[in-house]
């Protein structure tokens, strides 16, 4: 994809033309290369060129505001229905609580229909399913359907393609984006390699950029890709890999909150142990000064590879002050202490 610049010598427009969107069968419209976020005026495209006359459900592949900016303004003026992965849902019902991960919109969504992992779903003649595909984010899903007699894969941004010199000769090679920010264990990718070779795609349809070309072979190169980027971060980093990788092996929510005086606030402490053995976790939260609280350590045990939460009980000071504070949570592995590994921002507001 070519980006305006600096340096560039063409016009603006060269590089970002208005969005159209791209008729790919009878029965599937794509939001074409340049599509990067909702802008009201495709509603009118649809009506005009298309003879849309309805928006009856939105189905958003991941959290992330580029795909998901233009559904509260469809549903309040065109009754529009969101139906979304629960893993996708819960942040997009409640996006402050979830604010540590990058990319939301602050806006709640309402989820009108909740989809789980691997559900098969109606939509008029159309069967679809949905998968859990922690890839760019870790909440991220895939909906695959057959349209047009063609198995199409919604990839959202899980998908992208990239010119790779390989050997001294410039290849386009499949790739899975890797933000750490947005929540990543090696297992994730290997998933989403796992789906594509389930699913079979004859037809990738991205969140954005050129459609990718799409047969056994595109799907093995994207499936090497996240094995070599496995291998890679196994040799960046110590043992084990995804304690080093994970920067949300812990995560308080919610993240961001608005309280009066005198209430009461529940925290979660979520945690998902990377380790090898079963693993004692400890944690205490910090909160500003004038906050009540416990002020000791509860503890968790997990098992490999698994999750869970610890909750905690605070009551905000009886005096606001209207300013952004910090809290964060203190974390033992088996006794040793990670210092304060998490945070939650709080306001004590005024009523
Ligand atoms: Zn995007």
């Amino acid at each position: 994809m070519k980006v305006a610049g600096r340096e560039s010598v063409l016009p603006e427009l060269q590089f970002l033309p208005d969005p159209k969107l791209v008729q790919l069968s009878q029965h599937l419209l794509w939001g074409g290369v340049w599509s990067m976020r909702f802008i009201e005026h495709h509603l009118d495209e649809l009506r005009d060129d298309y003879g849309v006359k309805a928006f009856d459900v939105v189905v958003p592949t991941h959290i992330h505001d580029d795909h998901t900016c233009g559904i509260p303004h469809l549903q309040r003026h065109h009754g529009t229905k969101c139906w979304a992965l629960k893993e996708v849902g819960h942040v997009l019902a409640d996006p402050a609580a979830w604010a540590s991960t990058p990319g939301l919109l602050e806006k709640p969504i309402c989820i009108d229909r909740w989809l789980t992992d691997g559900q098969r779903f109606v939509w008029q003649e159309f069967e679809l399913e949905i998968f859990s595909a922690p890839g760019q984010t870790e909440f991220h899903s895939v909906c695959a359907a057959v349209i047009d007699e063609k198995k199409v894969a919604f990839t959202g941004d899980n998908y992208f393609m990239a010119e790779v010199d390989d050997a001294g000769e410039t290849q386009t090679q499949p790739f899975e984006p890797t933000v750490l920010r947005n929540s990543f264990q090696l297992e994730m990718h290997r998933r989403c390699a796992d789906l594509m070779r389930k699913i079979r795609p004859d037809l990738i349809c991205p969140g954005h950029r050129d459609l990718p070309p799409c047969d056994s072979d595109a799907v093995d190169a994207y499936c090497d890709f996240i094995d070599r980027k496995d291998h890679v971060f196994r040799q960046l980093v110590a043992k084990p890999a995804n304690h080093f990788i994970d920067l949300f092996w812990a995560r308080l929510l919610p993240y961001v909150a608005v309280v009066a005086e005198n209430q009461s606030l529940e925290y979660r402490l979520l945690l998902r142990n990377n380790h090898d053995r079963t693993i004692l976790y400890e944690a205490q939260l910090i909160p500003p000064s004038g906050w009540r609280t416990t002020a000791q350590f509860s503890a968790l045990k997990l098992e490999p590879a698994g999750r869970g939460e610890l909750k905690f009980k605070l009551v905000s000071p009886s005096k606001a002050d209207n300013v952004r504070r910090l809290l964060t949570a203190e974390i033992k592995i088996d006794g040793v202490n990670q210092g304060q590994i998490c945070e939650a921002l709080v306001t004590v507001r005024q009523e």
